[in-house]
């Protein structure tokens, strides 16, 4: 499979080598781990930081399965949206770590793991990185003239201006959001390719396929969403397994 297999999980390397940040913890980061483990422990101990968008299942389900969590001398911040119940992060994430769902416990677990709930933030993690937290693009609360989607909707679109790179959800396309998925809380191809063109970014990858698409379709979609045509000064792609972005 080309294009996707596993849900979200992004690794982030900087100029630092010390630096790891990880964004989702999907089914993808069980590999990541493996990776970690060959090319970065035998160079020292393990040091990250995860940042879960949101808790859903396929942004979280892989966490009991990344290897690194078994590895004493591992240290590793996860950071996440505090969420509107009482459950802690640390309950949501870790709360997988229980003998009714697996057979290691968190309590159990031979690393050093700090959980970190977040409201609507800006850290500053040094190395020049910044991390800005803000809830999603809301595009059918806005039509439907909700004044705080539409400001919030302006926010976002500041923050994507002029940049270099975005990697965007975008599961299905208008028709079919419309037709059957409303409240399913995803992006859709048109709405995402659009903020970005008015933001003026320069390349976007866009993840988080749906499940059930084949390379077949994706491809078709390429042809179709991804031409310049369409994209304008906007470099389009759609996010392939294990691909590589420098920026
Ligand atoms: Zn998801």
């Amino acid at each position: 499979m080309k294009y996707g297999g596993n849900t979200a999980c992004i690794e982030l390397r900087f100029e630092n080598p010390e630096r790891l940040i990880i964004i989702d913890a999907g089914s993808g980061i069980r590999q990541l781990g493996d990776y970690i483990v060959a090319n970065d422990l035998p160079k020292g101990p393990i040091r990250a930081e995860i940042f879960l968008t949101h808790t859903h299942w396929d942004h979280i389900l892989g966490f009991p399965f990344f290897t690194p969590i078994y590895i004493p001398g591992t240290k590793l911040k996860v950071y996440g949206p505090s969420t509107f119940e009482e459950d802690s992060l640390a309950d949501v994430v870790g709360g997988q770590l229980v003998y009714r769902y697996f057979p290691v416990r968190q309590a159990e677990l031979a690393s050093d793991i700090e959980y970190l709930d977040l409201k609507e933030d800006r850290l500053d993690l040094g190395d020049g990185i910044t991390v800005v937290t803000d809830p999603s693009y809301d595009e059918a609360m806005a039509r439907e003239g909700e004044q705080v989607a539409a400001e919030q909707n302006q926010r976002i679109e500041e923050f994507m201006k002029n940049a270099d790179f975005i990697v965007h959800d975008a599961q299905y396309t208008r028709g079919e959001y419309e037709s059957s998925r409303l409240g399913w809380g995803h992006s859709t191809f048109e709405q995402t390719i659009a903020i970005a063109k008015r933001a003026g970014v320069k390349r976007m990858a866009l993840f988080h396929h749906d499940p059930v698409r084949t390379d077949t379709q994706i491809e078709e979609f390429t042809a179709k969403y991804c031409d310049s045509a369409y994209t304008g000064d906007t470099e389009i792609f759609f996010a392939r397994e294990n691909a590589e972005i420098e920026i």
